[in-house]
Order: structure tokens, then C-alpha cells, then sequence
């Protein structure tokens, strides 16, 4: 019976994942085309420009390191690697560690627990944007660097990425801060304070920011009334994160969050208190959120990333719920 149960369960999860890469209309593996060139950027340097149309959700870099380090400096032997040397190196620190610092990505942990910073031949390029077009992520299963298309990118179009971790809560100088060790200035969409599109994008981040200091400081409230704020609050920051456009990681973020409310709230009536009605409508919501929230992952990390593995599991423990 458990065999049965398990088989049962994989075809769900199969079936979640197919439904989702059906919704996003991207291919489940990774073209053997090549959808970028490098060219001359005009934000600075050289950059990866897309060759043709890419839909929203194709991967369009799966990568492994040249080099990593674990401790932040760049060796001798490594220096010399001329893949390394080819890469953009800022004027004002012409050094192997200057070169570094401006092109490396975070890893995943080495076998002590350490943080490792690797150098790419191509992902290395990527530029930054405070609206990036693209998503990159370690695939620590694969052991790959992987870069997807969260928006359609039209041809010809540069393919941007965010260097730093929660720059959508981050106000224009705190994002320029962040960015320093890459000698990069940002003159994006966002970084533009006299545009309608900089104002309000800056006064969706600071309101970001409050929301997401509340949902974390009211995770473990209990009262009816401030748990229908909770959600209020996660519903608001996930429609400012659509409004300000392209942040979709964290979008799938919030949505995690969106369905953990609705889990948590299910349970409160798991003895039977409540009516059938309302927590069956729970069940269809969490549903429904966490499907988008697949979707997401699928979008920004791949179809065989361990992001989407974590979301599927969610998705079977809802099921699970409603029976
Ligand atoms: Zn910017």
C-alpha cells in the first residue's frame, strides 16, 4: 500500500510540475541553442546581449566555475587563468583582486559550512539592473550556476541581472552602496529619481520594507485579528512586488509565505472545529498560491532545481490536508 501511496504521490508531483511548465510555455530542458552574444555594453563594459526573442522562463545559462575560493582572495594560479583575464577589470583597482571582486557570484557552502565565491566564463558578463530581466541561482544539486529569462527579453535586449540579495527592500543608496566592490554605477530605470517610474518605484520599496519588517516581527501572533493582518500585509507586499515589476524570486518568496498562513490556518481546525466550508476554501486558496509559486521557481531556477523540489513537496503536504 505504501509503494502505491508513494507512486501515487510522484504522479502528482509529476503532473504539478508539467501543468506549470505548460502555463509558462517553456521548453523543460536546456536549448542547445545559443541565445546570447557578448557585445560592447553601453551601461559599461561588455555585456551579453540576447540574439533572439527569449520567453520568460528559458534557461538561458547553466554554468560551471572556472574557480572558486573560499576565503575571498584570488590565488596566483587562479589570476592567470585566461578565461579569468578576459573578464571586465575596473580602472581604479587593475588587480587580479579588483578583477575578482567585480565578476564573482555566490556558491553554495563548502564542506566546512564556508561561503564560496566562484568566477564564470559567461554569467561573469551578466550586468547589473535594479529591473533585471534575468534570475541567476546555484543549483546546488546540479552544481551549476543557472541564469533564466523571468520576463520575455526581446531581441538585441541586454540581459540584466540583480547583484545583491533584497535590493527590492533597498532605497537608491543603499543599492548604489551594495554595489561598490562591483565599481558600478546604476543609471537603471529605478535609479532615475526624476521619472515617474523612479519615484514611485522608490516609494514601492520603502513601503516593502516596512511590510516586510511587520510580516517577519508578527510571524508568531496568534490572535484571529492579527492573523487576517498577516495576510493582508503578505497580499500588499506581493502586489507591490508585481507593480514594481521583475522581482519574481521574491515574489515566489512571498507566496511561500502566503501558503505557510493558509497551512498554519488550516491546522487550527484540524480538530474539527470550524466549518468544512471555510477550510476547504483555505485548501483552494493555498492551492492555488502554491501552483504560483511553482510556477515561479520553475521561472527564475528550472524545472530540476532544488527550489522547485522544496515548492512541490508544499504542494503534496496541501493535498495531504484536504483529505
Ligand atoms: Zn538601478
Amino acid at each position: 500500500m505504501a509503494a502505491a501511496h508513494g507512486n501515487t504521490e510522484a504522479q502528482s508531483t509529476y503532473k504539478e510540475l508539467q501543468s506549470a511548465l505548460h502555463r509558462l510555455g517553456c521548453p523543460p530542458n536546456y536549448p542547445n541553442v545559443t541565445l546570447f552574444s557578448v557585445f560592447t555594453s553601453p551601461v559599461g563594459g561588455r555585456g551579453l546581449k540576447a540574439v533572439k526573442d527569449i520567453p520568460r522562463g528559458t534557461p538561458i545559462i547553466c554554468e560551471k566555475e572556472l574557480f572558486w575560493v573560499v576565503n575571498g582572495t584570488v590565488g596566483a594560479i587562479q589570476a592567470r587563468d585566461p578565461h579569468f583575464q578576459a573578464l571586465f577589470c575596473p580602472p581604479n583597482n587593475p588587480t587580479p583582486q579588483g578583477r575578482f571582486e567585480a565578476n564573482r557570484f555566490q556558491m553554495g557552502k563548502d564542506t566546512e559550512g564556508r561561503q564560496k565565491e566562484g568566477i564564470f566564463e559567461k554569467a561573469s558578463r551578466l550586468n547589473h539592473s535594479c529591473v533585471p530581466n534575468a534570475y541567476f541561482a546555484w543549483n546546488y544539486k546540479s552544481r551549476r550556476l543557472t541564469v533564466h529569462a523571468i520576463v520575455d527579453v526581446p531581441k538585441d535586449a541586454e540581459i540584466f541581472v540583480n547583484y545583491c540579495a533584497d535590493e527590492h527592500l533597498m532605497d537608491r543608496q543603499q543599492r548604489q552602496q551594495g554595489l561598490g566592490s562591483y565599481q558600478f554605477n546604476c543609471t537603471c530605470q529605478a535609479c532615475q529619481p526624476n521619472t515617474n517610474f523612479g519615484m514611485a518605484s522608490a516609494q514601492r520599496r520603502q513601503e516593502m520594507q516596512t511590510l516586510d519588517t511587520r510580516i517577519d516581527n508578527n510571524a508568531n501572533n496568534t490572535l484571529p485579528v492579527e492573523r487576517s493582518q498577516q495576510l493582508i500585509d503578505i497580499k500588499a507586499f506581493s502586489l507591490l512586488l508585481q507593480q514594481e515589476g521583475l522581482f519574481y524570486p521574491q515574489l515566489a518568496d512571498v507566496y511561500q509565505l502566503e501558503v505557510s498562513w493558509y497551512i498554519r490556518e488550516i491546522e487550527q481546525f484540524a480538530d474539527g472545529t470550524g466549518s468544512t466550508r471555510y477550510r476547504m476554501g483555505l485548501l483552494e486558496e493555498a492551492l492555488e498560491v502554491a501552483r504560483k509559486q511553482l510556477e515561479w521557481d520553475v521561472a527564475c531556477t528550472g524545472h530540476d532545481s532544488p527550489e522547485v523540489k522544496k515548492t512541490s513537496r508544499t504542494l503534496k503536504v496541501i493535498c495531504g490536508l484536504g483529505q
